[in-house]
């Protein structure tokens, strides 16, 4: 929670298009700390998976009831979470740009009304991106000089036809009738609009498209216009049908184009033809799940995003903040320093006890926020900090330290466990701190080392604990196998092409997981080496093995069967 606000702040996000890499920086580093996630159902869930993994996360395109939320119904709910969470990050994760017919301006007044502050980012729209991905360029030299972006759908109760236009892009919307005759619901100014010499965009147009195309050569707009519908763009499942103005309509029908879709008129439709780069790419089309950890796993994401392949990242451990911190000890530790003297040291902890260190070493981020979490829910603050020196394994942990406004006082320079023990052996070997007589004597060594607390989770290997066997280690979150898959990941898993295994409990636990739910998904995977695969065909896969035990092999051959035919 960043914000130290009365309410929380909501963050109206464009998730852009559907391809994650699409989101903007600002957008993603707002996802990964926000606690709350409200969002539609453009969202791909390769940008979901970059949020906050303890995120509240809320899908106002299927409330409990099934049906669509109404706007008013996301406005209230928007204000609620902002007025029941002080100080909570929520994001409103929206698709392409919140204020391209996103109803982004409707739900930022509803805030304004309730004294909720907010924050408007920005997103890659689908109307020039989509294009893009499909190598149509919406103004070209000497073809299209503006383009102009237009909605083709009714709104839900608003019969007020409003018109924005600015320098090239015009937005108009269209009035609303109960009439499904499109003659009745439409408003589009006909005549300008085949008047213009720009490309034309239509959002949401796809059901009335046929009568949009009549429309506009009606008014003089040349029939063999080109255009083309680009369905579900920047996807897998992306796909462009060209066609022209005359043969808009039965296209449609013959290729059942379906939503989402954009309409694409003009002269640069043509350019589509030689600059198509996104299909092209080995791997376009494919959804891969990547079951490794997080921080794993974006290595092999990256690779196989570069090669056109959409990655859902499903870590299969999570970190869990324990309740209160528990004591280890260096297990051949002679009784010495504090806990010898507070039996109430052993298991569970007494925040009390802080008082019998000096020094407070953090080897991740996970542990400050636990440490904090916990420090609060016992009713302490910072204050009983003063005085200690604070030490951290590296700069992200450092950084995260200051955002409880702490500075530390230790940092290694290689940023590793190693690092930061031998650091601080080097400080109790010279008695920096806590000097109680003017001989460096060993026992004085000793009580400076037993005064060394260390912040750590459940899996940390002991690495600290062997160069400082006199301090004291808290652990303060566990790491767990994940227990159950969100609705949309589960979603996302069972449209996915393969699903990626880079070791034997990776399969394990994927198999543990993905039977807890019903949805089928695909059995197909491409396995690190001998020893995951034989794991993968226990547990019913087929497999595509990589010939050697490394990354760079694995990715190999995911490029090789999809390119060289799916039985290579
Ligand atoms: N705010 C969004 C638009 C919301 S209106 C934006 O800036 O992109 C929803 C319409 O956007 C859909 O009906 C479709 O016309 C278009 N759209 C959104 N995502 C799309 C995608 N991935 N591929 C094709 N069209 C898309």
């Amino acid at each position: 929670m960043e914000n130290s606000n009365h309410f929380g702040k909501v963050y109206l996000i464009g998730a852009g298009p559907g391809d994650p890499g699409l989101l903007t920086v600002r957008g993603k580093s707002i996802l990964e700390k926000a606690d709350v996630v409200a969002y539609d159902r453009l969202v791909s869930p390769g940008v979901l998976s970059l949020c906050n993994p303890k995120a509240k996360m809320v899908d106002v395109g299927k409330m409990p009831t099934h049906h669509k939320v109404k706007q008013s119904e996301i406005n209230k709910l928007l204000v609620k979470f902002a007025l029941e969470m002080p100080g909570a990050t929520v994001a409103r994760l929206k698709g392409g740009d919140p204020f391209v017919f996103g109803r982004g301006g409707e739900e930022a007044l509803e805030l304004v009304a309730a004294g909720v502050e907010f924050e408007v980012v920005p997103g890659v729209t689908s109307a020039i991106a989509v294009p893009a991905y499909a190598g149509i360029p919406v103004s070209h030299r000497g073809i299209a000089t503006s383009f102009h972006i237009i909605t083709g759908h009714e709104k839900e109760v608003d019969s007020r036809k409003s018109e924005v236009g600015s320098d090239s892009v015009i937005l108009s919307e269209v009035r609303s009738t109960k009439s499904k005759d499109p003659s009745q619901n439409l408003s589009l100014d006909f005549e300008n609009l085949a008047k213009c010499q720009g490309t034309l965009i239509f959002l949401m147009g796809i059901a009335n498209m046929d009568f949009i195309a009549r429309r506009l050569i009606e008014c003089g707009k040349d029939p063999k216009t080109p255009l083309a519908f680009i369905e579900k763009g920047t996807t897998p499942n992306q796909r462009t049908v060209m066609a022209t103005l005359e043969t808009a309509g039965e296209t449609i029908v013959r290729e059942n184009v379906t939503a989402p879709a954009i309409t694409i008129m003009g002269g640069v439709v043509e350019l589509g033809k030689t600059l198509a780069w996104k299909k092209n790419l080995p791997l376009s089309g494919k959804r891969l799940v990547v079951t490794r950890a997080a921080k794993q796993s974006s290595g092999i994401t990256a690779r196989l995003t570069a090669l056109g392949a959409e990655v859902i990242e499903t870590p299969m451990i999570e970190t869990r903040s324990l309740e209160k911190p528990q004591t280890v000890f260096h297990p051949e530790r002679s009784t010495v320093g504090a806990e010898s003297k507070d039996p109430g040291l052993q298991g569970s902890v007494d925040f009390k006890s802080l008082a019998n260190f000096d020094i407070l070493a953090f080897t991740s981020t996970n542990g400050v926020e636990s440490f904090f979490k916990q420090l609060f829910a016992a009713g302490y603050d910072v204050r009983v900090l003063a005085g200690k020196k604070i030490a951290s394994v590296g700069k992200i942990t450092e950084k995260m330290l200051l955002e409880y406004g702490i500075r530390c006082d230790y940092v290694p320079e290689g940023h590793t466990g190693e690092g930061l023990g031998l650091l601080l052996r080097d400080v109790v070997d010279k008695c920096e701190h806590v000097i109680l007589s003017e001989e460096r004597s060993s026992e004085s060594k000793d009580l400076v080392e037993s005064r060394i607390l260390l912040l750590q989770g459940n899996l940390a290997d002991d690495t600290l604990l062997k160069l400082l066997p006199k301090a004291t280690r808290w652990t303060v979150y566990e790491t767990l196998p994940v227990a159950e898959l969100p609705d949309w990941k589960r979603e996302a898993i069972a449209s996915a092409d393969a699903i990626v295994f880079a070791s034997s409990s990776a399969v394990e636990n994927f198999s543990r997981l993905s039977s807890v739910g019903q949805s089928p998904f695909s059995r197909l995977s491409f396995c690190i080496g001998r020893l995951t695969e034989a794991t993968a065909r226990k547990h019913g896969f087929e497999t595509v093995t990589s010939d050697e035990t490394t990354m760079d092999s694995l990715v190999k051959k995911i490029v090789e069967y999809y390119t060289m035919g799916e039985n290579a």
